[in-house]
């Protein structure tokens, strides 16, 4: 299949990107593929109520058929349609964060597949904050499913590039927007458990969901490196974000760290191996290695969740054999940040 790619600006959706996203649309009404920019990362969309749609999804990323899907809706009262009942948490979450980052559990009706949901009675939702998606959720009939639009395990993608290398021939098409504004994946809430719970961190903080929910839990398992349990989201327990070098996350006092992180990449560098490095703003000048890149300013950690995947997947295409990172603070946006990160590392943690 040849895949089409289309350029969009967000920005400026004029009469030729209305009627670009009005196509797109139909081929999702049609049962086909398209990955498409969010504020998160790219998604990689099907019609959400067609089981069909689902399974080519699970297909195209060669996702293991029990990880469910998010639905992405384009205004609250097609919420009501696809569940149960919706909770009161739901209407104060969507008030205060939709469009925006957060995906919201709830008991799905018989309007959802088993084949979007992984099996499961609930269903994640979730209103994306991006004009070119929220106008292609409506062009295709208000409900698109859609995971992150890479290849599973892989970093998810930022940039339409990175859809094209990991499903080009296999999706209809490719809508081009540019590089996200957020970097990571949404925050996930459960609203079926009696407290919420918090299933990936994201975006919007554990702190930002308490001011408005006043009780908020957190599934222990995705901060938790040494839990045996299984995490709540099944999409948690899979390996994740992983670059195809070994990456080795080092923690401790900055100093340390570069002196660490530097001896350890010459002894690599000697065996021949290509060594990347992940530091900050503050730091990279600090650093010896084959490639040495700064994923953004401690003091501003929207800089870092902007970025990290990006650095990740440019390690891939450049080869690293090896790669260090620094770690980061595990509070506010810092607890996605580490999530990915440890997720990317397969734990794999120096600590000096
Ligand atoms: P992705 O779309 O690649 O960001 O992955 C979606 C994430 O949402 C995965 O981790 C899923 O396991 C999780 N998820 C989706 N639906 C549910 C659900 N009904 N219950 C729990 N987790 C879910
Ligand atoms: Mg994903």
């Amino acid at each position: 299949m040849e895949t089409k790619v289309v350029k969009i600006e967000e920005k400026n959706i004029d009469e030729k990107a209305a009627e670009a996203l009005k196509k797109a649309g139909d081929v999702i009404k049609k049962g086909g593929l398209v990955a498409f920019p969010t504020e998160t990362v790219y998604g990689l969309g099907g019609d959400a109520l067609n089981p069909e749609s689902s399974k080519k999804i699970y297909a195209a990323k060669g996702r293991p058929s029990d990880n469910p899907l998010i639905v992405h809706v384009y205004r609250i009262e097609d919420v009501e349609k696809i569940v149960e009942d919706m909770p009161e948490a739901a209407r104060k979450l969507s008030d205060a964060f939709w469009p925006g980052p957060l995906t919201m559990i709830m008991n799905k009706n018989e309007k959802v597949p088993y084949e979007t949901t992984g099996g499961l009675d609930t269903v994640a939702i979730r209103m994306p904050n991006n004009k070119i998606a929220l106008e292609l959720i409506r062009q295709s009939g208000g409900y698109i499913a859609a995971p992150s639009a890479n290849t599973s395990g892989r970093p998810s993608p930022t940039i339409a590039r990175y859809c094209e290398e990991d499903l080009s021939g296999k999706i209809e098409m490719i809508i081009d927007g540019g590089q996200v504004g957020i970097g990571l994946e949404s925050t996930i809430v459960d609203l079926t458990s009696e407290v919420p719970m918090i299933l990936r961190p994201g975006y919007i903080t554990a702190d930002m969901l308490k001011e408005v929910l006043g009780e908020i839990s957190i599934d222990r398992t995705i901060i938790d490196s040494t839990s045996t349990q299984k995490p709540k989201a099944p999409g948690m327990k899979y390996k994740h974000y992983a670059p195809k070098g070994d990456l080795m996350i080092v923690q401790g006092a900055q100093e340390k760290v570069v002196e660490y992180i530097n001896s350890e990449s010459a002894k690599a560098m000697e065996q021949g191996k290509k060594v990347g490095i992940i530091g900050t703003e503050s730091t990279k000048m600090l650093y010896k290695a084959d490639v040495v890149k700064s994923v953004g300013s401690r003091e501003d950690e929207k800089t870092i969740a902007h970025e990290l995947f990006k650095v990740l997947r440019e390690f891939d295409d450049e080869g690293m054999d090896v790669m260090f990172s620094e770690s980061f603070d595990d509070s506010g946006i810092g607890q996605a940040i580490m999530n990915r990160l440890l997720k990317a590392a397969g734990h794999n943690v120096k600590v000096l």
